[in-house]
């Protein structure tokens, strides 16, 4: 499988400010912002999306979690914010390596579950 754009930014290919970083995953600001804060959180483990990861997964899937209250912390929205993660091309993926949206800085209604993103 050929890398994807964010194998290259997390392996320094493409240059791009990391905004948080440890050993199993970057924070990057999204270049087509869907809102004030939109930060994209991403594994360095390259699993295409969600649901190829399994059981060898389970560890780094909840360290991405605590990462994104991290990261929403350090950005000053730690009250609101919406996570998202499309799986799949029909689900609007466009890049096929695992990455959580975090989103924030603008109203989202009550019981809408999509706010324009993809
Ligand atoms: P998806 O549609 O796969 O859920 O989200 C991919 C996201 O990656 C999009 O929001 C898109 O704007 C973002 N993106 C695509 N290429 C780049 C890039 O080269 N740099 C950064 N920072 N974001 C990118």
């Amino acid at each position: 499988m050929a890398d994807s754009i964010f194998a290259r930014i997390i392996n320094g290919e493409i240059p791009t400010e990391f905004i948080y970083e440890d050993e199993h995953c970057v924070a990057i600001h999204d270049i087509n912002p869907q809102a004030p804060t939109h930060v994209l959180v991403i594994p360095r483990r390259p699993i295409e999306k969600l649901s190829d990861a399994g059981p060898q997964d389970q560890e780094l899937l909840g360290h991405l979690l605590l990462v994104v209250a991290k990261v929403a912390e350090q950005l000053g929205v730690a009250d609101a914010f919406r996570l998202i993660v499309n799986n799949g091309a029909n689900a609007g993926q466009t890049v096929f390596h695992l990455h959580l949206h975090i989103v924030a800085g603008r109203s989202f209604k009550e019981g809408q579950l999509t706010g324009g993103l993809n």
